[in-house]
């Protein structure tokens, strides 16, 4: 924390500008060392200076530089930002010289580490920052920024200061009993409050799978012996080219992805190898990888040829489907019909992709079975990741076991070990307590130079 770093922060390649950022005690004074125009130790702080960064006499490129000084920075701590030629090498080089001054390389995410450990923003905002940037609709984007602006924080830290309030009551009655003005925590105004945690957790737990669903889309994984259409169907849901179609069994070798936005959901298709018994090892690896990609989705599309009679791989793969949220697609209907299979107990649409027939109404089944056009979008205030979720699961659970005890007239002291865990839960949520380890893991995860 005491270093002070540099990154590039826009995405290295040929473009108009690049952006150089550099925070830290230092930043201002490395970044003045190298740039011809003002003295940056003496403009004032949130303004823009015009001038070159020079390789001692030589000039390397004609920038603008934005001053940012502590407190009123992403960092808390002194922010400069080199604005010059987009393009790898003079972007490389402004880079260079700036950690040949004196700065050190941030490692990904840093940025907002220290943001975070600065105490700017608590972690939920730091996670949908990351989300932010790599949100892909217009759903995950409006989430991430309803988390950056802290709504999520707000509502955690409001179920806290409840809890803690009733700690402190507590806490209070048995130090001091003889304290008049404290107020008596009984069991009949405890559960009200109680009550009011728990239903707010159960809430937040309820539409967290929506939240998951607006801000990382949903994984569908297209099945089937090779051959059957999964890459034509794959092509067709996309409108673009993105699989090779063969009449050669076994041609999608590897899982091949393509991405479409079905009310405003990103829906992330997976075309899998053809799965079926194979000796061929190329092949045999991308059958295993379609087997396991199919345990990461939420829906599994199994597709069968109308024009063939059910093979036993068929019908393998349709009691394979069982454990999975599933829709059988019947392909090639442009075919005679050659297939026999029992309507009602599958889910079933039929089409193909010669004449494009039933791919509308397979999106519409995906959009019935996630009930994707009854999603709130109003109050986009969402727990959006497994880490979230798992610890207001365990906060839910303490409240309720609390909330048993209390029912069955356990002193109300002894209660207050559950709401001192559910505290401490809803905490790690927002980041008040949190390990080395975790933060490590979840900042590694973002851009260089955020
Ligand atoms: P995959 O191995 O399951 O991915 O199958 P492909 O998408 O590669 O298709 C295999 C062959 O079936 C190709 O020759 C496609 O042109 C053909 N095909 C795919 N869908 C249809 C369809 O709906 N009708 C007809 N007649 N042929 C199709």
């Amino acid at each position: 924390m005491e270093d002070t770093i540099c990154a590039i922060s826009t995405s290295l390649g040929v473009g108009a500008i690049s952006i150089i950022r550099v925070s830290g005690e230092n930043a201002i004074e490395i970044v003045n060392n190298i740039f011809k125009g003002k003295d940056l130790t003496k403009v004032e702080s949130h303004t823009i200076s015009y001038g070159y960064i020079c390789d001692g006499e030589k000039e390397v490129d004609e920038v603008l530089v934005s001053i940012m000084r502590a407190p009123k920075t992403y960092t808390l701590e002194d922010v400069v930002e080199i604005n010059c030629h987009g393009g790898i090498s003079t972007t490389n080089k402004v880079l260079e010289l700036v950690l040949e001054g004196g700065a050190r390389i941030a490692e990904p995410g840093e940025f907002t580490k220290r943001a975070f450990l600065n105490g700017r923003i608590d972690l939920t905002q730091a996670e949908s920052v990351d989300a932010l940037l790599k949100s892909k609709s217009d759903s995950a984007r409006t989430i991430a920024l309803n988390g950056v602006n802290g709504n999520l924080a707000k509502k955690i830290r409001n179920l806290r200061s409840i809890l803690v309030e009733l700690l402190a009551n507590i806490e209070v009655n048995i130090d001091f009993p003889e304290y008049e003005d404290a107020l008596e925590v009984t069991h009949s105004n405890l559960l009200p409050k109680l009550t009011i945690i728990n239903d707010e957790l159960k809430d937040l737990i309820a539409t967290a799978r929506n939240g998951k669903i607006l801000s990382e889309g949903l994984n569908v994984a297209l099945i089937g012996r090779p051959n059957v259409g999964k890459s034509s169907i794959l092509n067709a849901l996309l409108d673009e080219e993105k699989a090779i179609v063969t009449d050669i069994a076994g041609t999608t070798r590897d899982t091949v992805e393509g991405q479409a936005i079905i009310n405003g959901i990103l829906i992330n298709f997976i075309d899998t190898a053809g799965i079926r018994d194979t000796e061929d090892v190329v092949e045999k690896i991308g059958v295993d990888k379609s087997l396991a990609t199919i345990k990461k989705c939420d829906l599994v599309i199994l597709v069968l040829n109308n024009n063939e009679e059910l093979t036993d791989e068929d019908k393998e793969l349709l009691e394979k489907i069982k454990d999975y949220t599933n829709i059988v697609f019947i392909n090639k209907t442009d075919l005679k019909s050659k297939l026999l299979i029992d309507k009602d107990k599958y889910n079933i649409v039929n089409g193909n992709t010669k004449d494009l027939k039933g791919l509308d109404e397979l999106k519409e089944k995906i959009v019935s079975i996630f009930n994707l056009d009854k999603i709130e979008t109003k109050d986009m205030t969402y727990l959006s990741n497994v880490r979230q979720i798992d610890l207001a699961k365990k906060a839910n659970k303490s409240i309720e076991h609390c909330m048993k005890n209390l029912s069955n007239e356990i002193p109300v002291d002894m209660l207050a070990i559950d709401i001192k865990q559910a505290w401490d839960l809803l905490g790690e949520i927002i980041g008040e307590n949190y390990q080395d380890a975790l933060l490590d893991e979840l900042f590694t995860n973002f851009c260089l130079g955020k």
